[in-house]
């Protein structure tokens, strides 16, 4: 079955469009941003309340260099104070490059005629499941094109063949997915198959721009789209993501825009998204888009802050497509997730490691070209915590960082003790000896941080139980 947003009734007057971009200019123009102000918009979010559009559009607002910096420097207490050091790690498996749909900034476009287009087999899928496993990976999101052939049906198959693949000591232990929208009865069946959250992103929250960037196919349907995650709701999917493309339109309507999201679940659904994504623009094979709204780094730091702050309890997502530098810069600033040993190109990864991208061959250019163990190394050399782990989604604790956010003590009790486990787990099953000298002195270091507690004991017993070869532990 196709699904088309013509043939498809709103069932419900909760899903209507929630998007006024007369409200939101509204705020963006006149809104103040004197220091008093700023200032007390930065307390309001360290006192851990997700911020309402006026104040985010005073932080927007503020461009005084002195204020910007304590903007930076909210952000990044923030993130210390509710997050800690741990970073979560995924790879995206593209599944299917065909599609319908012609959105000018996507190489995968209908129109980019001359292109191979590739749907993974079933017997390929295993492979690059395979070799993602190799890596050391647990957490997957599969991505595919829109195209009547990615089915809810087929997106379901793919997700359970994903599952089933058992290959050495490890296993993908959470599959999310980056899809075309569906109808309420498609999200059920994707639902069904066991994935974690579903992406979807608005791409801009501009009506006019919408339109003008996306030239053809079911994706020009702005309000389809848009309602897009309600439906996912109404199904059962209560672990989402949004985010838009900056670069298409001035991003601080975006961030607005995503505000507005945020505020619109809490208000429908009573849960706001698990995760907002930020991606920039980057080059793409006949990459047709104007330059004007293109967001400059400083500005991209900025954006970030914002955003962390304005939605504290949010999973923030930063991939690939950003240089090594600019992602280490970032991550100081609230990310929550990163990708690592990331390739675009369909059945990449299991030819191996490529530093040369062919942009026939993938949807955009990425600039961070790191394997998952160089990545690895990093985080371990800077501090940060490396996890893997899956506990929350797999016990049915769904809406992990909002837990992690307004449950006193929940991270320490869960989330460090579970991301040092699967530490440990990557440690002896896929690091180099080095690697792993320098992983368990930074697990050693955080566990006498956690000081005496029952728990540190039951800790540690499962640290030498993964050593003597049992896996999958967690609390
Ligand atoms: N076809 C599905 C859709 O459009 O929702 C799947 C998403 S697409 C494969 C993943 C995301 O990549 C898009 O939502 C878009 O935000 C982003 N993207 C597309 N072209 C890009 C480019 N040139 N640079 C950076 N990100 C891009
Ligand atoms: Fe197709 Fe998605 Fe690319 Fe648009 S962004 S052309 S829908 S793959």
């Amino acid at each position: 079955m196709i699904y088309h947003p013509e043939t498809y009734r709103i069932p419900d007057k909760r899903m209507q469009p929630f998007i006024d971009a007369d409200e939101i200019w509204s705020y963006l123009r006149q809104v103040k941003a004197d220091k008093g102000r700023v200032r007390d918009v930065i307390a309001a979010s360290l006192d851990k309340k997700r911020l309402s559009l006026e104040e985010t559009a005073v932080l927007i607002n503020a461009t005084d260099p002195e204020l910007i910096e304590e903007i930076k420097e909210g952000a990044r207490t923030l993130k210390e104070k509710v997050y800690g050091e741990r970073i979560v790690l995924f790879a995206p498996l593209y599944v299917g490059d065909l599609c319908t749909n012609n959105c000018q900034y996507c190489g995968f476009r209908a129109s980019n005629k001359g292109v191979k287009r590739i749907t993974l087999s079933e017997p390929e899928l295993v492979a690059e499941t395979r070799a993602l496993i190799d890596q050391g990976h647990k957490r997957l999101i599969l991505v595919y094109g829109e195209h009547p052939k990615y089915s809810a049906e087929f997106i379901a198959d793919t997700v359970r063949i994903v599952y089933g693949v058992k290959h050495g000591k490890g296993e993908i232990r959470r599959v999310n997915i980056n899809a075309a929208p569906f109808d309420i009865p498609g999200f059920r069946t994707v639902k069904e198959s066991g994935i974690g959250t579903f992406q979807i992103f608005q791409e801009t929250y501009h009506e006019p721009t919408y339109r003008k960037v996306h030239l053809g196919g079911i994706k020009r349907n702005y309000e389809w789209r848009l309602t897009a995650l309600d439906r996912a709701q109404e199904a059962g999917i209560d672990d989402v993501g949004i985010g838009a493309l900056f670069g298409l339109y001035d991003w601080r309507f975006e961030v607005m825009g995503l505000v507005r999201h945020v505020n619109h679940f809490e208000a429908v659904y009573n849960v706001g998204p698990h995760t907002i994504s930020f991606p920039r623009i980057q080059n793409a094979l006949s990459l047709d888009i104007e330059k004007e709204h293109l967001v400059k780094d400083e500005e991209f730091v900025r954006l970030v802050s914002i955003l962390r702050l304005a939605v504290p309890y949010t999973g923030m997502i930063l991939t690939a497509r950003e240089p090594a530098d600019v992602r280490d810069q970032i991550l100081r600033f609230g990310v929550s997730q990163i990708d690592g040993g990331t390739n675009l190109e369909l059945g990449g990864y299991s030819k191996g490691k490529h530093d040369h991208q062919d942009l026939t061959k993938g949807q955009f250019q990425i600039n961070d070209n790191r394997s998952l163990s160089e990545i690895m190394d990093e985080l371990i050399g800077s501090g940060y915590i490396p996890s893997f782990c899956t506990a929350c989604y797999r016990l049915g604790r769904t809406g992990e960082h909002f837990m992690e956010f307004s449950v006193p003590g929940f991270i320490k009790r869960f989330c460090t003790p579970n991301a040092l486990l699967t530490l440990a787990e990557y440690l002896e099953d896929y690091a180099s000896d080095e690697t792993k000298k320098a992983g368990y002195r930074l697990i050693d270091e955080k566990v006498n941080e956690m000081g005496e507690d029952r728990r540190v004991d039951k800790l540690k017993e499962k640290i030498e139980q993964l050593k003597t070869g049992k896996r999958d532990l967690y609390f």
